[in-house]
């Protein structure tokens, strides 16, 4: 409470702000996941991996647009492709030649993609998968695993929402090969599909066993349903997808985020045979619409970022980074002696107030949520951005400086706060 208050005292034009905007905007923006109590910050402007809030103070920014803004804030190649882009002439509405080429890009380096789709976010890339899943099928069913996030209407946190598309879903536990494979086998006759994530990035940065992607790959094989992986998040985890790094070959892939260079952005894709019922010139082709799939500003930036800046070694840096960076954060979590522990995998991360290892989502319900809600105040106080869950992105230019400054603070608030954490 009393972190709340100060916070809400350093920033009186976010505050103002807050309340003037909800007139037009229930809660005062538009976007659930922003939220935090008593009212969000207001940003007005980034550079490198800083952002400066509305009352004019500068913080590390470690939350990166929940993983989409891994380029930064203003890097010069994303900033350079956005404005030949603008200058080129905008909504064209024709094919374009930077789609082609980016579609011809993300074939080459990611192996689940044998043919894509673009469309404009996470979510329509789900929706379009599960929906081609079920039309290829002639089947309905989807299972999901329990806690997963695959975007607006596709929540399925503490029971989902009423607001779920209404595809017959039924719930695994992640990471449970027999209880999954025995789910799998039970659903085989009416099963579309299975879509998972290959580490639950929303679900808690949980990552999964090779086994259990391995027996998911087997056993929607046998049940003649396909397999779907949503790397919307992780696909930055490997130069070659999360999916590459662990030679599991899915049906259909989805994925959206930062590969659109800080603009809308969703792709999916999967196997030829499949995708290629998208193909308009044929008979009784799948239609696929959307006036933005192809804008230049998402397809420009986003390929000028894949090609230019997101190399082989800039990902295994940024990874790289994250994994010292989790480490520090565990071995501060254990210096003060607090039953918490940090999940994830290299430049995605998760801090939870439950004692690890944590290779489901299930336990993280006994977390005392007051304890990550101090934890966020007082690192937004000091001047570091986390998401309110707890969770860390990193971007291409948060380097091992940005990290020993986070550590630092972390440190110093939890040799504060150790009697109430
Ligand atoms: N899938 C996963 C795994 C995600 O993390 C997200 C977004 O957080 C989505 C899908 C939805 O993507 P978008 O927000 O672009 O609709």
């Amino acid at each position: 409470e009393d972190a709340r208050a100060r916070l809400a005292a350093a920033h009186p034009q976010s505050l103002a702000r807050h309340r003037a905007a909800a007139a037009a905007l229930p809660g005062g923006n538009t976007r659930a996941v922003l939220y935090y109590d008593p009212f969000p910050l207001t940003f007005t402007g980034g550079a490198g991996c800083r952002v400066t809030t509305l009352d004019g103070v500068e913080m590390v920014d470690l939350v990166s647009e929940y993983s989409a803004g891994l380029y930064g804030h203003s890097d010069p190649v994303i900033a350079a492709a956005l404005k030949t882009a603008v200058d080129g002439g905008i909504a064209l509405g024709a094919p374009n030649i930077v789609e082609a080429r980016y579609a011809a890009a993300l074939v080459d380096r990611f192996p689940g993609f044998e043919r894509v789709r673009f469309c404009n976010s996470g979510t329509e890339a789900n929706i379009m998968a599960l929906s081609t899943a079920r039309a290829v099928t002639g089947r309905g069913t989807i299972i999901a695993m329990a806690e997963g996030y695959h975007g607006g209407v596709l929540t399925f946190a503490h029971g989902g929402s009423e607001l779920n598309l209404p595809f017959p879903f039924a719930f695994a536990t992640y990471n449970d090969i027999a209880a999954t494979r025995a789910l799998i086998r039970e659903r085989a006759d009416d099963l579309a599909a299975v879509i998972l994530e290959p580490m639950m990035g929303g679900g808690g940065c949980i990552p999964a066993d090779r086994e259990f992607l391995a027996m998911i790959r087997e056993e929607t094989r046998a049940a003649g349903a396909l397999m779907i992986l949503d790397e919307v998040m992780t696909s930055r985890l490997d130069y070659r997808g999360l999916h590459g790094a662990h030679g599991i070959a899915p049906d259909l892939l989805t994925m959206g985020k930062y590969l659109g260079g800080g603009a809308s952005f969703g792709v999916f894709g999967g196997r030829a045979e499949i995708i290629d019922r998208f193909d308009p010139s044929r008979p009784g082709a799948f239609s696929h619409g959307g006036t933005f799939n192809n804008n230049v500003l998402s397809m420009s930036a986003g390929y000028a970022g894949f090609m230019n800046v997101l190399t082989e070694p800039a990902v295994a840096a940024m990874n790289d980074t994250g994994e010292r960076l989790r480490e520090g954060i565990a071995a501060a979590l254990d210096r003060h002696g607090l039953a918490a522990c940090v999940t994830g995998r290299g430049s995605l991360m998760n801090i939870h107030f439950v004692p690890g290892p944590i290779t489901t989502p299930a336990p993280l319900d006994a977390a005392d949520p007051r304890h990550l809600s101090l934890l966020h105040a007082e690192l937004l106080l000091a001047g570091f951005h986390i998401a309110p869950r707890g969770m860390i992105a990193l971007s291409l230019p948060f380097g091992d400086g940005d990290a020993a400054e986070f550590l630092a603070a972390l440190d110093t608030i939890l040799a504060d706060h150790a009697r109430h954490l």
